[in-house]
């Protein structure tokens, strides 16, 4: 019987389902024992869409579907938090199984003080996230680092700090810090992120910690919450799944990788906002002067809901007529957004003209936030 606080290796009984899965392949097999044991109405997960440099998400309720979600893309940048306010006027009393990282996570949190989320109603099975790759600077990094043409590769894993590719031909790896001091590697945002370990979720799912012979065949799951742990409990007890304590030694190690990856992010932090710094409001005023109000950062943020169309009304923020957007119309949208930018890097990648708006962003949100680190003292839900 699983309890909160436990750490377990855990693997699907389901021989089909382990090729296709990531590494032991439990959060597929959770979120399918969920549906076929009505704990939840429908799962929204994410599958491979056009390529493996495409995320799509998908809403699923027959069990048998989620066999293609399996797998993890790292050069899925999709958020679903906003994504389920497109559900919530369908699901209403209805139960929403989830895949979370620890962005969608935030987002779902934000939601929810808000009010447009009931979490009561939501089982998330949470996955560790070292980061994602942007589809289109993956490609070119797979062009100019691994001398591969990116249609040729048939997978694309991150392990051991390396990004990995397999090709018709053969597979590469090259370690992700060299990736990034050549400008490659992770969005910039998930650099800066601290929320690895998505413990806020019912469940907290990843590959860190996975020793022996388990490596690569089994998921390491922290179980988060009592949902959590009833879930697990019953889908063992109905032989989908099967668990064992997980090895100290490996427990030990997942610390010590987490704590790498906060001072990996305390790094970028560091080295993003001290460049940005000293000309912050001229460098502001300079770059969304390429904006052509097309409000895609408006519409991808999981924190600006309240009163979606606020912002684009000619009268309230943007002169009709005008491109660019007047420099308040930003100016604003961050003010508005200050005390509860998550980083998730949406508005950065949705915006048509490559505006670096969520550094913009999270760099006045963790400028506004030392003016209360005093109180907060040292809190785990740091974005
Ligand atoms: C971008 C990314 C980075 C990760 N980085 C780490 C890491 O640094 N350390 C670590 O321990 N674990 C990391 N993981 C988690 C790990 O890769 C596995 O997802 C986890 O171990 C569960 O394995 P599984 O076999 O049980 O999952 P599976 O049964 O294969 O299920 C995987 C689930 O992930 C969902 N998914 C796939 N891609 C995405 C995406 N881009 N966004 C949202 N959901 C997605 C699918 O919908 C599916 O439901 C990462 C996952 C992702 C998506």
């Amino acid at each position: 019987m699983a309890a909160k606080g436990d750490m377990l290796y855990a693997w699907t009984n389901d021989a089909n389902l382990a090729m296709k899965a990531e590494c032991g392949g439990a959060v597929t097999e959770l979120l399918k024992y969920a549906l076929e044991s009505k704990t939840v109405d429908a799962v929204l997960a994410v599958k491979r869409g056009f390529d493996l440099y495409d995320a799509v998400p998908v809403l699923v309720t027959d069990p048998k579907e989620l066999d293609q979600c399996a797998g993890s893309l790292h050069c899925g940048t999709i958020l679903l938090s906003k994504l389920v306010m497109e559900y919530v006027p369908k699901m209403a009393g209805k139960k929403l199984g989830m895949v979370v990282k620890g962005c969608d996570l935030m987002g779902l949190l934000e939601l929810s003080k808000r009010n447009l989320v009931n979490l009561d109603n939501l089982v998330m099975i949470g996955v560790n996230c070292g980061g994602s790759v942007s589809p289109v600077s993956a490609r070119k990094m797979i062009k100019d680092k691994f001398g591969v043409d990116p249609d040729k590769v048939t997978k694309e894993e991150i392990d051991k700090g390396q990004f990995i590719i397999e090709y018709e031909g053969g597979h590469k790896g090259i370690s992700i810090d060299e990736l990034e001091e050549a400008g490659y590697g992770r969005r910039s945002n998930c650099r800066r992120c601290k929320l690895k370990v998505p413990r806020q979720a019912d469940l907290a799912c990843g590959n860190w910690g996975v020793l022996g012979d388990k490596a690569g065949k089994a998921t390491f799951v922290e179980v988060c919450s009592e949902k959590g742990a009833a879930l697990l409990t019953k889908a063992v007890a109905a032989k989908k799944l099967t668990t064992e304590p997980a090895n100290p030694k490996g427990i030990e190690i997942r610390a010590k990788v987490e704590g790498a990856m906060f001072k990996l992010g305390d790094k970028w932090r560091k080295h993003d906002f001290s460049a940005l710094a000293p000309t912050l409001w001229e460098t502001i005023a300079r770059e969304t002067g390429r904006c052509m109000k097309c409000y895609a950062c408006i519409d991808h943020c999981p924190v600006c809901v309240t009163s979606p169309d606020k912002f684009k009304q000619p009268d309230q923020m943007v002169r009709a007529g005008f491109i660019p957007a007047d420099p308040m119309f930003h100016l604003r949208r961050f003010a508005h957004i200050s005390d509860s930018c998550i980083n998730c890097g949406q508005c950065e990648e949705c915006c048509p003209s490559e505006i670096p708006l969520a550094l913009f962003s999270h760099a006045i949100r963790t400028e506004a936030d030392k003016f209360f680190e005093p109180k907060l003292g040292k809190a785990q839900y740091t974005n």
